[in-house]
């Protein structure tokens, strides 16, 4: 360990009225709605890798809020109203990404979300579930069923096609950075490749142990380190699994246009620029993607080729240039935990699928549950 001199220790180490741990989009809402609602405190976040590592800047850039067999699985798990409460707060989370940043910014594109259905099962739910919807997106049809989108975007053995003309896509790299900036810019400090790896709650405040030649100090700290929180917050219900993505080449009159979701969520796929990005197919692999290890692996990426050529391109098979996986965390029970954990610690942890709908508005209630 080196000394650190007097202008290091003013400038970049000085004790803080908040440090927040994790700079996904978890971290970075939280100190926008904590920066916003208390300017003069002075704010740090910490993230442990030179960028954002986790699941925010690995996803797919849908900007969703749910599909229509998975409502009707989150319902039979979950209950109506947690169900209701969570679109409803990926509904406002989208509302906040839009009000805070233009669209050219983000890549925001209003392409709509569908789902591909290959039987007639959930068809019956529709009604009932769109006039839940209404009280949040007040269109008595948020989803509707369009059957004659198949042809147009080529499908192959698809049922039916629901559309929701209220969700999008955007670029979530685009994000992450935008937000970054805007937090320096309202100031609050960022130092990347910082790890907290131990703390101590004292009466006169946290101390954290990092990776840093000195120990930091603050007085209200908030964990947002999502699916890697065990080693700090072990009580905590919640494990990491793996998401995998594939993106192809450009393809030739490439027919689909828009987020597409099938099987409960569990495949996802958009047309970006031109190629197609495909991500999902945990369910296929359930105990193998229950893992941290931000690696892909040959059987769910094969499942993913396989679907690609089989349902969206019909027998095409493009070439693949990019293949990755992000890791998010999952639970007993689908929604976030946002709670403080003490005097000084809150946290806001266990996002799993739509979590960049749902992180403006889980960094919003980390700030009501703090102690300030
Ligand atoms: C493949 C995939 C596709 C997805 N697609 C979508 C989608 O299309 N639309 C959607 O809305 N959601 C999607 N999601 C979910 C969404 O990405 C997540 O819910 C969301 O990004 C979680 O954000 P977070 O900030 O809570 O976690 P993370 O993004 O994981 O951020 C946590 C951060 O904490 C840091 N950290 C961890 N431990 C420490 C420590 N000890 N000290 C300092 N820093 C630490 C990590 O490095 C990381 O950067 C997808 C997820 C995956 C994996």
């Amino acid at each position: 360990m080196h000394d650190i001199s007097i202008w290091e220790q003013d400038a970049f180490f000085a004790p803080q009225d908040i440090i927040i741990i994790g700079a996904g989009f978890s971290g970075l809402w939280t100190a926008f709605h904590l920066k916003k609602k208390f300017p003069k405190k002075k704010m740090l976040l910490i993230e442990r890798n030179v960028i954002p590592f986790g699941a925010s800047g690995r996803n797919a850039g849908f900007a969703c809020f749910g599909s229509l067999t998975e409502i009707i699985s989150d319902i039979n798990t979950m209950g109506l109203d947690k169900t209701m409460q969570l679109i409803n707060l990926r509904f406002k989370g989208l509302k906040t990404i839009r009000e805070v940043f233009p669209n050219k910014a983000i890549d925001y594109d209003s392409c709509g979300g569908f789902e591909l259905l290959k039987t007639d099962e959930s068809l019956s739910r529709l009604g009932e579930i769109n006039k839940h919807l209404k009280c949040i997106t007040g269109s008595s049809k948020t989803i509707n069923q369009n059957d004659s989108l198949i042809k147009k975007f080529g499908f192959k053995s698809v049922n039916h096609l629901l559309e929701n003309k209220f969700e999008g896509a955007l670029h979530p790299g685009k994000l992450l950075a935008a937000l970054s900036q805007l937090l320096i810019s309202m100031g609050v400090q960022i130092m990347y490749a910082t790890e907290l790896k131990e703390f101590e709650e004292k009466n006169e405040g946290v101390l954290l142990t990092t990776n840093l030649p000195t120990k930091l100090k603050a007085e209200q700290m908030v964990i947002c380190t999502n699916a890697f929180s065990k080693p700090l917050l072990p009580e905590l219900d919640l494990y990491p699994v793996r998401g995998q993505v594939l993106l192809t080449a450009p393809v030739k009159n490439l027919k689909i246009r828009g987020c597409f979701h099938y099987d409960e969520g569990f495949y996802y796929f958009r047309n970006l620029n031109d190629r197609v990005l495909l991500g999902g197919a945990r369910n296929k692999a359930f105990e193998l993607e229950t893992t941290d290890e931000m690696s892909t692996s040959p059987v769910i990426q094969t499942e993913l080729d396989n679907f690609l050529s089989e349902t969206i391109l019909r027998g095409k098979k493009p070439a693949i240039t990019h293949r990755w996986a992000g890791i998010m965390a999952v639970g007993a029970e689908k929604f976030p935990i946002v709670k403080r954990v003490s005097k000084r610690i809150t946290c806001a942890v266990r996002l799993s699928g739509m979590g960049v709908a749902l992180a403006p508005r889980i960094g919003k209630m980390a700030v009501q549950e703090m102690n300030l």
